[in-house]
């Protein structure tokens, strides 16, 4: 299942396009200002944002900076009519597609699936993922670590991948078991921490990089540090 952030802080529009979005079957997580928008967007990682210009405590448009220096979330922009809306601006600071208030929900859903599905493909066209020290080859389910090629298990490898084709991204592990096992019972939190487990003793190198961080409360994230 895929989530969305819905930014906005004018309580009919949120509710409505929530709700549009929940009968297409989408999660939804709310935010109602700039900062917690960014608080939210570090924390769950949703896989699209859509994300009001005009709020209060940070505006949208220093929303889409902030989350643009870490992640590449779809993010597509909602103006008000008479607003003044720079495109291009909006654009170059990362935004992906955006909208004008007031829309129909047929409208948003739309551009919604459009910009989903363009973020999945470019993610497909994306089968090498390399970092120092470290090379995956997802067309040939191939992992090198310093040039030299370690066995993986098909889980592993997915784990891998999808963290890696994520940087910075703070998982939960649900949020893992969903997207790598493709269904999430709370039990089966210990199937992860054992992978990651397998994973790091299978990554380690000489120089010592860490590519799997722990964040304590929220879940995993990929990162390569030298600690
Ligand atoms: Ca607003």
């Amino acid at each position: 299942m895929e989530t969305i952030l819905v930014v906005e802080d004018e309580e009919p529009v949120r509710e409505l396009v929530s709700m549009y979005l929940k009968k297409e079957g989408f999660r939804v997580e709310t935010a109602e200002d700039g900062e917690k928008a960014l608080t939210m967007a570090r924390s769950f990682a949703p896989d699209l944002i859509l994300l009001d210009l005009m709020l209060p405590r940070l505006d949208g448009w220093s929303v889409c900076k902030e989350i643009r220096k870490t992640m590449s979330v779809p993010i597509i922009m909602l103006t008000a009519r008479g607003e003044e809306f720079d495109r291009v601006m909006g654009l170059e600071l990362g935004a992906d597609d955006y909208i004008t208030k007031p829309f129909s929900p047929r409208e948003m859903l739309a551009r919604v699936k459009a910009v989903l599905r363009r973020a999945k493909q470019a993610g497909e066209q994306n089968t090498v993922l390399s970092y120092p020290g470290l090379l995956i080859d997802h067309s040939a389910s191939r992992v090198e670590v310093n040039g030299r090629e370690i066995q993986f298990t098909p889980k592993e490898f997915e784990l891998l991948w999808f963290l890696a084709s994520h940087p910075r991204r703070v998982y939960s592990r649900e949020q893992l078991l969903e997207n790598v096992w493709g269904y999430a019972y709370p039990g089966d939190y210990r199937t992860i921490d054992t992978h990651i487990k397998r994973l790091r003793q299978k990554l380690k190198n000489p120089g010592a990089k860490n590519y799997i961080v722990t964040v304590w409360g929220k879940g995993y994230r990929f990162e390569v540090t030298n600690e």
